[in-house]
């Protein structure tokens, strides 16, 4: 008998305390200085404090993602605005 594919509970936030929505989010990361995004990333985000987590079997095949580096090769590129915090600009 098949069961209808239930819905990952990703409980409640470990910082408010707020149940968890399950979305899709794009996620970033620095891999030898070189930023990354994976995007559509299932995760669970707070709506209260934006707090986000990801399953473990998530998390792993991120990683299978970021550390392929034909794939990363073929990737579509995005520019991104770089701005140097200068102190000596700088007014607080
Ligand atoms: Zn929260």
């Amino acid at each position: 008998m098949k069961r209808k594919a239930k819905k990952y509970d990703y409980g409640r936030c470990e910082i408010c305390n707020t149940v968890m929505q399950e979305k899709r989010i794009s996620q970033d990361f620095w891999i030898r200085k070189k930023l990354i995004v994976v995007e559509d990333v299932p995760a669970g985000v707070c709506p209260n404090c934006g707090e986000k987590v990801v399953k473990a079997d998530v998390g792993r095949w991120i990683i299978r993602l970021i550390e392929n580096s034909e794939r990363i090769a073929k990737a579509p590129r995005i520019s991104v605005p770089t701005i140097k915090f200068d102190i000596k600009e700088a007014t607080f």
